[in-house]
């Protein structure tokens, strides 16, 4: 669940950002639209606790953002969210193997193996567990990133711009792979896009409930 009211971000000699309200259920996916520079990047980094509040209350799964304090983010960051940004932030010396073992080891956790070799699988790279980055595709790099994200089943999944430069096809593989992960999962999903194809490739409904949740952002800085 995440729920927002009279949100704000001022960045240091920078914009306000005023986000509208939002309440969204578990389980369920949220898109975050508007064009570039609207600030969806920067919602996202709220949401994870990776920068508080200017002003307004924001609550991700269960935890109030604005009382937590560095530590207390990055522990509660590594538990309950999975981040997919942008930048996929793999760390290049290290073997695919590895980089999902990061997870564990941010988060305080021994490193299981078999939940590595699970989350590899479910995304359909488990053959590429011992490369590095720089040896995968755009796509199986998305792949492992998005593994690494879920790794330890977060509650909320934050994905930032996953369609950008893809080709159709490509994209379509994208969403749907979030979608499907979240589903089992019973994450809720944010995904930021500026790209108008992503609420199409989204279905109008799932099992009976609406697919998706809109929250439109429009470039308006104070
Ligand atoms: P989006 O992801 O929708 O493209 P961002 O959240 O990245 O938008 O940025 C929203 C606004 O905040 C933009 O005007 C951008 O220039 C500004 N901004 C982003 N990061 C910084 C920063 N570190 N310092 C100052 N301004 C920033
Ligand atoms: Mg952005």
């Amino acid at each position: 669940m995440i729920r927002t009211c009279q949100l704000s971000y001022t960045y240091p000699g920078g914009p306000t950002l005023a986000f509208p309200d939002v309440e969204v259920a578990q389980g369920t996916v949220l898109l975050l639209s508007g064009p570039s520079g609207c600030g969806k990047s920067t919602w996202l980094s709220l949401a994870a606790a990776l920068v508080a509040p200017t002003a307004g209350e924001l609550v991700v799964a269960d935890q109030s953002l604005g009382a937590l304090k560095n530590i207390a983010a990055d522990a509660w960051r590594a538990r309950a969210i999975g981040f997919l940004p942008q930048k996929l932030h793999l760390s290049a010396a290290l073997t695919v193997q590895q980089n999902l073992a990061l997870a564990f080891w941010a988060s305080g956790q021994p490193e299981d193996a078999a939940r590595i070799d699970a989350a590899l699988q479910a995304l359909g790279v488990q053959h590429l567990a011992r490369r590095t980055p720089a040896q995968l595709s755009g796509g199986q790099a998305q792949r492992v990133a998005l593994a690494r994200a879920v790794l330890l089943q977060p509650r909320v999944i934050l994905a930032d711009e996953p369609t950008a430069s893809l080709d159709f096809e490509a994209a379509a593989d994208a969403v749907r792979l979030l979608l499907d992960t979240a589903r089992i999962q019973g994450a809720t999903l944010v995904i930021a896009t500026h790209d108008a194809r992503v609420a199409a490739l989204i279905p109008a409904k799932v099992d009976g409930q609406i697919g998706f949740q809109p929250l439109q952002l429009v470039r308006k800085q104070l």
